[in-house]
């Protein structure tokens, strides 16, 4: 039977088992740029622990979920879109487009946004 922790994506790149570019880490938490940036900030907010979405994320830890959120206020102060603004959002599940089923925070700035759907 298949693990979802052995075999997830973000758990590799957190165990440094394949490259991405952090840019912040806390005991709970990891920050590194988006492969595939849809905005001259794109950032993902990534909990050290394996939950598949952001809903099981908050009934199970919902702390955890907090420290997402401060850490992303810190890492929008570094790349400088904390004043001119930025966009937190969790897909969740098929319909929203979850692609990588461990809980991550996307951070998205440095350019006005376009409408969320769309
Ligand atoms: O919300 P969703 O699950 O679609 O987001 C997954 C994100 O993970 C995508 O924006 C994708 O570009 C990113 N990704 C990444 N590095 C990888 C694989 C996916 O940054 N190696």
């Amino acid at each position: 039977m298949s693990d979802p922790e052995s075999d997830c994506l973000f758990c590799k790149l957190l165990e440094g088992e394949l490259p991405c570019s952090v840019i912040r880490e806390t005991d709970t938490t990891f920050a590194f740029r988006d492969i595939h940036p849809q905005a001259p900030t794109h950032v993902l907010l990534v909990p050290r622990t394996h939950y598949p979405d952001a809903a099981t994320l908050a009934a199970e830890d919902p702390a955890l979920l907090v420290d997402l959120f401060h850490v992303a206020a810190d890492v929008a102060e570094e790349e400088g879109v904390a004043e001119s603004g930025y966009r937190l959002l969790f897909n969740t599940g098929a319909d929203a487009g979850q692609t990588v089923f461990h809980a991550h925070l996307h951070l998205l700035g440095g350019q006005p946004l376009g409408p969320l759907v769309g």
